[in-house]
C-alpha cells in the first residue's frame, strides 16, 4: 500500500496582517486544524472532535462552526453536543455555532463538540443514513456530517485543513483519504475538504488490487458474507476503461467501503460505500445488477464528484445518465452482457411508465424538485432519465459521433468543473441535436426503449419481453465501442 502524497506534517506561519494587501495574504495562511477522537463506550459510541482555527483574518467580524446539512445531519436530534470551549460560543441555529470575537487579537479560536452515534439499525440511524453510526464491532461515517466548516463572515475560512483521527490502541483507521492505519491518522486537505468515508474497527474482510497504474482497496465490515472480491473486480475491471473514456483518473488508490447497514449505496470524493448486510440473498454479488450498482456509484466519481451540477434542478441529469453510462460501461467492459443491458433498460421503462411522473413532467424543466423520497419525481430521475441518456447516446452515433461518453470528457476538459442546464444544452446543439433537445428535455417526448434498442443493433424478439442480439452483431460492436 503506497502512502498518499498528502500526508504530511505541515509548518504553518501565522502572519499578522498590517494592510488589506496583507490580509487577502493572511487569509491564505489561515489553519483549521481537526482532531478526531472514537470513543467507544458502555453506553454508546461518540466522536469527540476538536476544531482550533489559526491565523484568523484581523477583518474577522464573524466566525461560525458549521455542520453541512448533508443527510439531515445539522438537525438530527441527540446528534450533535457542544462541548467546551477557550472562547465565548453561542449555539445560532441548527448544527451552528458562532464565536465572539471581540476585541481581543484573533489567535486561535476553539470549538470542541461530540457526535453521538446512533446504533445501527435504531430508527435514528435509519431516519437519516448518512449520519456516523455504530454497532459493537464498528463505527462507520462520511467527513461531511462529520466536521464542521468555518466561515469567516459568511465566507468559508481559506488555508489547509489538517485532521488527526485517534483511537483506542489496538483499533484500526481506515479512511478514504488514506487508507488503513491504526492508532493515529493524520490528513492534509485544502479548503474544499470534499466528501470522505471514515471507519473505525477491524473489517470483516479485505481486497487489493492493482492493474497498471491503477490500485484498488475494499473495505468490509459488519455482517454480510464477503463481497470485497465482486467489488474489487467490478473496480478494477472498469477504473482504466473509465479513466480513457473521460479523459481523467480516478483517485488512486481508489477506495471501497462495504458496510452492513442499509442506504444502498454513495459515492464520494475519496471512496465510495455500498451497503451490503447478512441478509442479502446467496450469490447477488456475483451478478449484474450487483456490478452496475457498484459501478454507478463509481461512476460518480466523474460525474457528480470531478463534475459538479450548478443546482439541485439537475438531479435528473447526475443520477439517470450515470445510471445509463454505468450499464453502457458494463456492458462494453463484458461485466455485464448485451443482453442484460437491454432487458435493463426495458425494465427501467417499465417502472418509469407505471410509477413515475413520465410525460408529464420535462426533464429540463427548473422548478422541479426531484428529491421527494422516491416519489414519481425521483423515480422519474433514476429510471425514466437513463431513458432518454439512451436516446441521445443512439442520435448522437446516429449523427456519426463518439456518443455519450463524450459529453463527460468534453464537459471535464473545460476549465469550471460546474455544469449548468446550459452548458448540457450547448454540447447538445453544437452535436446536432438541437431540436431533439427541445423535443425531449424541454418536452417530454422519449421513444420506447424497444425503438431505441433496434436502432442500436438489437433485434426484440416477439413477444417483446426479452431482447437479443443481432445475428450479425457488427452494429452492437459499434454502438458498444467509443472512440473520442
Ligand atoms: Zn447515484
Amino acid at each position: 500500500m503506497r502512502a498518499p502524497a498528502f500526508l504530511f506534517a505541515l509548518a504553518i506561519a501565522v502572519l499578522l496582517p498590517a494592510t488589506p494587501a496583507a490580509a487577502a495574504r493572511a487569509l491564505v495562511a489561515s489553519e483549521i486544524r481537526y482532531t478526531l477522537r472514537h470513543a467507544p463506550g458502555e453506553t454508546g459510541t461518540a466522536w469527540v472532535v476538536d476544531v482550533e482555527v489559526r491565523g484568523i483574518p484581523a477583518d474577522a467580524a464573524r466566525l461560525t462552526f458549521e455542520l453541512s446539512g448533508w443527510g439531515g445531519a445539522a438537525d438530527a436530534p441527540g446528534y450533535l453536543e457542544a462541548l467546551e470551549t477557550s472562547s465565548s460560543i453561542h449555539a445560532a441555529g441548527p448544527g451552528r455555532f458562532e464565536a465572539l470575537l471581540g476585541d481581543a487579537p484573533h489567535g486561535v479560536v476553539a470549538f470542541r463538540y461530540a457526535l453521538h452515534l446512533p446504533r445501527i439499525g435504531s430508527a435514528a440511524q435509519r431516519a437519516r443514513g448518512l449520519l456516523a453510526t455504530h454497532d459493537d464491532a464498528y463505527a462507520f461515517g462520511y467527513s461531511w456530517s462529520t466536521l464542521v466548516q468555518v466561515f469567516v463572515n459568511g465566507e468559508p475560512l481559506a488555508g489547509k485543513r489538517t485532521l488527526t483521527l485517534l483511537a483506542p490502541r489496538g483499533t484500526p483507521i481506515i479512511t478514504g483519504w488514506a487508507g488503513r492505519g491504526t492508532a493515529e491518522q493524520r490528513v492534509v486537505l485544502d479548503a474544499a475538504m470534499g466528501n470522505a468515508p471514515l471507519a473505525f474497527g477491524r473489517p470483516t474482510h479485505e481486497a487489493e488490487r492493482s492493474r497498471g497504474r491503477f490500485d484498488v482497496e475494499v473495505y468490509q465490515f459488519g455482517s454480510g458474507r464477503d463481497a470485497t472480491p465482486a467489488v474489487a473486480d467490478v473496480l478494477i475491471a472498469a477504473g482504466p476503461v473509465l479513466a480513457r473514456q473521460f479523459g481523467t483518473a480516478a483517485r488512486d488508490p481508489y477506495r471501497a467501503f462495504i458496510t452492513d447497514h442499509a442506504g444502498g449505496g454513495m459515492g464520494s470524493h475519496f471512496g465510495l460505500r455500498i451497503g451490503f448486510g447478512a441478509d442479502q440473498p446467496a450469490g447477488v454479488e456475483e451478478g449484474e445488477w450487483f456490478r452496475a450498482f457498484v459501478l454507478h456509484e463509481f461512476v460518480h466519481d466523474w460525474l457528480g464528484q470531478q463534475l459538479v451540477e450548478d443546482d439541485s434542478s439537475l438531479v435528473w441529469f447526475k443520477e439517470g445518465f450515470t445510471e445509463y453510462l454505468a450499464l453502457w460501461t458494463a456492458t462494453s467492459t463484458g461485466l455485464v452482457s448485451r443482453e442484460w443491458f437491454a432487458r435493463r433498460l426495458l425494465e427501467l421503462e417499465s417502472i418509469a411508465r407505471t410509477r413515475s411522473a413520465l410525460g408529464q413532467v420535462a426533464f429540463g424543466d427548473p422548478t422541479v424538485s426531484w428529491r421527494d423520497g422516491d416519489g414519481p419525481l425521483e423515480t422519474l430521475a433514476y429510471t425514466g432519465a437513463p431513458l432518454l441518456a439512451l436516446l441521445l447516446d443512439v442520435e448522437l452515433r446516429e449523427a456519426r459521433r463518439p456518443g455519450l461518453p463524450a459529453l463527460v470528457r468534453d464537459l471535464l476538459r473545460r476549465e469550471d468543473r460546474a455544469y449548468g442546464l446550459t452548458t448540457l444544452a450547448t454540447w447538445f446543439a453544437d452535436a446536432g441535436l438541437g431540436a431533439r433537445w427541445q423535443r425531449s428535455v424541454l418536452g417530454t417526448e422519449l421513444p420506447s426503449v424497444r425503438e431505441l434498442l433496434e436502432r442500436a443493433g438489437y433485434r426484440i424478439s416477439a413477444d417483446g419481453e426479452e431482447a437479443s442480439r443481432l445475428e450479425d452483431s457488427r452494429a452492437l460492436d459499434r454502438f458498444f465501442a467509443f472512440r473520442p
